[in-house]
């Protein structure tokens, strides 16, 4: 067998512009999907693989790893940017498509077959309909607890809010008061069983997020994201340490390389590493390992399009480390059409039963996908109130 092109369809989802790859074969019928979407880097990422295409066409898709090691150390450049690592990502995971679609198995039975019996998801709130999620004001708390509320009615036991406003580095009492209210709020309104996280979105300076680690502590957060920057693994370790909130971070990890220094420093307790970015399923498994050895949990990133969250939910099933995955449903109300699973999600309790179609399990409309050209993605620009560039 041999990989004879490999085509990108952009599909523009409102906020973002959902890069599927599609990586053909030379037997009839035989080929796989993948995902490498990067929201305000769609043609950055649509040219990384067109670059890389070079490397495959003519290859045999099976060899996974000899064909990543190409991707990540040929040519020269090493591929842990984050635009290159997410090219590899769509390619990668098509690859494994392809390889369970051959055997005629699911991927996650291609690694050693299911560890649970089904996936938990969580979702933002508002379902990932971006003026919900992204735009509801901080200091509207009694907004947030009617978001909280309606994901719980819709059956979900756990979803993410932005409840940590935009800071300057150093700010006073007002927005630790405003995240303050608005996870009291959303506690109060779901009651004690309820997993609330929440995303800082790396907007407060490693003080600020500290502030706002203590100041949420005693609502019992299921996780908070992102404090601090990523750049320095020292600081989010030392918000790790000083409170017993459990710290996740990595979304903007791209390789094994990058979280090493994350477990070795006892940095967080959730890794939420994204397979589309870090080089597909073939790096992610390399992190699982890592992140095994050191009880690290896995929750990778997900906000994406279907072809992400069909891997996720593959990866989970095979992943012991695996606690909980990302998804999102109001991004846009055709967002179902554009795609046909093999998984199923129970309604009570938003839970997941794994597949039984081979590989990823699941098939693009193309025709669909047509009907929502690249369109450029909408500005999300941050400026604090002295006019100074912020943190989205
Ligand atoms: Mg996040």
């Amino acid at each position: 067998m041999k990989i004879t092109a490999i085509e990108t369809h952009v599909c523009n989802a409102r906020m973002r512009n959902w890069i599927f790859v599609k990586v053909l074969t030379d037997e009839p019928g035989l080929w796989g999907w993948g995902e490498a979407t990067l929201e305000w880097h769609t043609r950055s990422v649509v040219g990384a693989i067109e670059d890389l295409a070079s490397l495959l066409i003519g290859e045999d898709p099976t060899r996974i790893e000899y064909l990543w090691q190409m991707m990540y150390r040929q040519h020269f450049w090493h591929g842990n940017g984050i635009v290159r690592a997410t090219a590899i990502a769509g390619i990668d995971i098509a690859l494994w498509d392809i390889l369970g679609k051959s055997l005629g198995i699911p991927c996650h039975k291609l690694w050693g077959g299911p560890v649970r019996d089904y996936i938990r998801l969580y979702c933002h709130l508002g379902g990932g309909k971006m003026e919900d999620f992204y735009e509801t004001h901080p200091a509207d708390a009694k907004r947030f607890a009617e978001l909280a509320q309606q994901a719980v009615q819709e059956g979900f036991t756990a979803f993410k809010a932005m409840a940590v406003p935009e800071t300057m580095p150093l700010e006073g009492l007002r927005p630790l008061h405003y995240a303050e209210a608005c996870v009291r709020a959303m506690r109060e309104a779901v009651g004690p069983d309820i997993d609330i996280m929440v995303d800082c979105h790396a907007r407060p300076s490693p003080r600020m997020g500290l502030l706002f680690a203590k100041a949420l502590e005693p609502y019992g957060l299921y996780w908070l994201e992102e404090p601090c920057w990523p750049e320095v693994v020292d600081d989010i370790a030392l918000i790790q340490r000083a409170v017993k909130t459990p710290i996740a971070t990595g979304e903007r990890l791209t390789s094994q390389h990058a979280v090493r220094e994350y477990l070795e420093k006892r940095a967080c307790s959730v890794l939420q590493c994204d397979i589309t970015h870090c080089g597909g399923f073939t790096e992610m498994r390399r992190i699982a390992g890592m992140a095994e050895a050191y009880r690290v949990a896995l929750a990778p990133h997900n906000p994406q399009g279907p072809v992400s969250t069909a891997a996720s939910i593959e990866f989970g099933f095979a992943t012991p480390s695996y606690i909980l995955c990302e998804s999102v449903h109001k991004d846009v109300p055709w967002r179902q059409d554009v795609v046909s699973e093999g998984f199923t999600v129970e309604p009570k309790g938003q839970i997941v039963r794994p597949s039984n179609r081979p590989g990823l399990g699941i098939e693009i409309n193309e025709k669909e996908v047509k009907k929502h050209p690249f369109q450029p993605e909408v500005l999300q620009r941050t400026f604090y109130p002295d006019g100074s560039v912020g943190d989205w």
